[in-house]
């Protein structure tokens, strides 16, 4: 009921609108990734390699201080313990082996803040292919520790110097590369957006962490369904890993949290489902910021993860039917919630990841719930921010 239908959409998100040049690329890809991610050996291949060079499974751990202060039984989905520090690499391990199978021996991506451009250099350095990212020249200068990241790792980063030189111009310079060199490139894409069949594909290779969070509740309750899963969604990918195997079971609750920037009407926001409209973004019907003549807004949140226009098809659908609740959280909530999970729990998230945890103060729950809470990243990237606000939020 929630999966994709054969023409690419979600209810009636979705789809492939792209422009012709760009239609034989997409269309390969199209007719041979179902058939090639569902052979023996690549699925044999991908598993080790998540195992062995990613670290999975990631652990489901209950957090007993937390739990205490909710008064509700809350597990947390470790992905901040992947390989890169977050769980997209699960989508560019699986991305690689794809291309190695249509024979592309180069790879192009695009990247905002630099976490998916470093997981795309961290795969082709592991397959040694030549690894082109593209990234906006002021991100550029705001990312520069992943900027060094991908360049450590062989990849060639290269400026988009147009429009606002941010993640979209970004990912106008790499499907212009991609249609110039539709014979041996690939195009890794970094969340469940962009054209059919790149949703679906990135939500079946993140979708581990469900297959994961099923097997290790029901050793750790007896139960493999808890009350309420959270996730945050920048594009979306972590969180449809998170709800993937859950998506018909209609007892587990779905929470999407998305950023709020400084708040939702204050023209400086993320808030996609809240203020965003139908409308076709990188490929795809979906919901997204964009003013009355269909220009996108330019998005805002503190956390670089967050701050896209858009969200994936999946969670357009989900949100509007109903089957997920999406959540609005703030720059000072999510620094809050930050700070509060360091100090409760030891563990300091990605700033992207905080926003899941700080919907634990907007949500209705019942006493005793079972939830999980998906910790998509780590925070190692994210100090420079929270130590500009020690002061504020140093307290017990
Ligand atoms: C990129 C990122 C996100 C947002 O991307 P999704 O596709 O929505 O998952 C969330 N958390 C972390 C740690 C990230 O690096």
């Amino acid at each position: 009921m929630y999966k994709v239908d054969d023409r690419g959409y979600y209810g009636k998100f979705g789809g492939a609108y792209i422009p012709e040049l760009l239609h034989p690329c997409v269309e390969e890809l199209r007719r041979n990734y179902e058939k090639i991610i569902s052979q023996k050996d690549f699925q044999k291949e991908f598993e080790q390699l998540l195992a062995d060079y990613v670290g999975r499974p990631t652990p489901l751990y209950f957090a007993k201080r937390f739990s205490d202060h909710y008064q509700a039984n809350i597990y947390f989905k470790r992905e901040d313990l992947c390989h890169t520090g977050a769980h997209k690499v699960n989508n560019t391990i699986g991305q690689i082996l794809l291309a190695q199978r249509l024979g592309k021996k180069r790879i192009i991506a695009e990247t905002g803040a630099g976490q998916h451009g470093v997981a795309t250099a961290t795969v082709c350095a592991l397959m040694g292919v030549d690894c082109i990212v593209y990234m906006g020249e002021k991100d550029i200068e705001r990312q520069a520790p992943n900027v060094k990241r991908m360049k450590m790792l062989g990849a060639e980063v290269r400026p988009a110097l147009s429009g606002s030189k941010t993640l979209k111009d970004a990912t106008n310079e790499a499907i212009r590369d991609w249609i110039n060199n539709p014979d041996n490139t690939h195009y890794i894409i970094g969340s469940v957006v962009g054209p059919h069949p790149y949703p679906e594909m990135v939500a079946k290779f993140q979708s581990v962490i469900s297959k994961e969070i099923k097997k290790q509740l029901l050793e750790k309750t007896g139960n493999e369904n808890p009350d309420i899963i959270v996730a945050c969604v920048g594009g979306g990918s972590n969180a449809a890993g998170a709800f993937y195997h859950y998506l018909n079971e209609e007892n587990t609750r779905l929470v999407a949290v998305e950023a709020a920037g400084l708040g939702i009407h204050s023209g400086e926001t993320a808030a996609t489902s809240v203020i965003g409209s139908e409308g076709i973004i990188h490929g795809s019907r979906t919901l997204l910021m964009q003013t009355s003549d269909g220009q996108i807004v330019e998005p805002y949140s503190i956390s670089a993860g967050l701050d896209y226009p858009g969200i994936g098809p999946l969670h357009a659908h989900l949100i509007s039917s109903g089957r997920a609740e999406a959540i609005s959280v703030t720059d000072e909530e999510a620094l809050r919630a930050a700070y509060f999970l360091s100090r409760k729990e030891g563990i300091i998230p990605a700033l992207e990841s905080a926003h899941a945890f700080a919907a634990m103060e907007q949500m209705d729950y019942e006493k005793g719930d079972t939830v999980v809470l998906n910790l998509s990243g780590r925070g190692d990237k994210d100090l420079a921010t929270y130590s500009k606000y020690f002061e504020k939020f140093n307290e017990k």
